[in-house]
């Protein structure tokens, strides 16, 4: 179909072996987990692979909230009648495809627990609503993210959960790769792409600052469109990328001098 054909790679820039890692993990059935901060590519990562490998991709964010429930499925009432609605990890149970839980760590712990006998040689998945036990499609694969967030506010993933996976750890990506990304994601001329990595990097740097999470590529994928579209570079900088780091006025003027510097 002509429609198929204009669906859009997603760009991915590769940072280590993470590709190659991922296909193996495929193959071999085990489920993959992606460890790092925020605006690192790892959802980016994902969609490029669930394309390269032509499976579809269905991805949850999860929160605090999201429970099994939310997940396997439920009943609802349709009419005078009571009917079963699949979540969509039973549908990516059942038609194999690539299920992402973003930010597993988030949910409830009843997630956990129901994802376990998916995660080891069984690849099973019980509903316990049904009364029903499913074994997983050949192609099912299951991916989570969890940020190990160094700092306060975020969630543990505990070892007996952890070691189910094949882990890969996401982060910043080296100035001339981001700035790679930068271009590319924006159209940005390089040496403005390569001025936002060096503040980026500059801030990262200031570990003092103690920001609870620091310059994402995200963030400076963002100042740059914005640059792009045509907003001054400086006040650009200001909104895309400080004051979404912090609420803290001294911190703001501090960052906003340092980057009116650098750009
Ligand atoms: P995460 O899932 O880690 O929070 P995302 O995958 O949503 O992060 O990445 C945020 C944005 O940063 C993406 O939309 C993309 O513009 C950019 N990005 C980050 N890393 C990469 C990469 N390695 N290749 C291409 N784009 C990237």
């Amino acid at each position: 179909m002509l429609t198929d054909n204009l669906i859009k790679i997603p760009y991915y820039q590769a940072t280590g072996k993470e590709t190659e890692i991922f296909v193996h993990s495929y193959s071999n059935k085990i489920p993959f987990l992606l460890k790092g901060p925020t605006g690192t590519g790892k959802s980016r990562f994902i969609e490029f692979m669930a394309h390269q490998l032509n499976k579809k991709l269905i991805t949850i964010s999860c929160h605090e909230e999201t429970s099994s429930t939310d997940l396997i499925g439920r009943f609802i009432i349709k009419g005078a009648e009571t009917v079963w609605l699949d979540g969509p990890l039973t549908t990516a149970v059942k038609e194999g495809s690539i299920i992402y839980l973003d930010e597993i760590a988030e949910a409830r712990p009843d997630v956990i627990v129901a994802i376990h006998s998916l995660t080891d040689h069984r690849r099973l998945l019980f509903i316990d609503k049904l009364g029903e036990t499913i074994q997983a499609h050949d192609d099912f694969m299951l991916v989570a993210s969890f940020n190990p967030g160094y700092q306060r506010g975020f969630k543990e993933l505990k070892p007996s959960t952890r070691q189910r996976f094949i882990a890969v750890s996401f982060d910043y990506p080296e100035p001339k790769i981001e700035t790679e990304i930068l271009v590319n994601e924006t159209n940005i001329d390089s040496d403005t792409a390569k001025k936002l990595v060096a503040i980026g990097n500059k801030i990262r740097n200031l570990t003092e600052l103690g920001l609870t999470e620091t310059v994402s590529t995200r963030l400076l994928v963002d100042a740059a469109k914005i640059i792009h579209s045509g907003l001054p570079k400086r006040l650009a900088v200001h909104v895309a990328v400080v004051e979404p780091l912090t609420d803290d006025l001294q911190t703001i003027e501090a960052l906003k001098d340092l980057c009116n510097l650098m750009i």
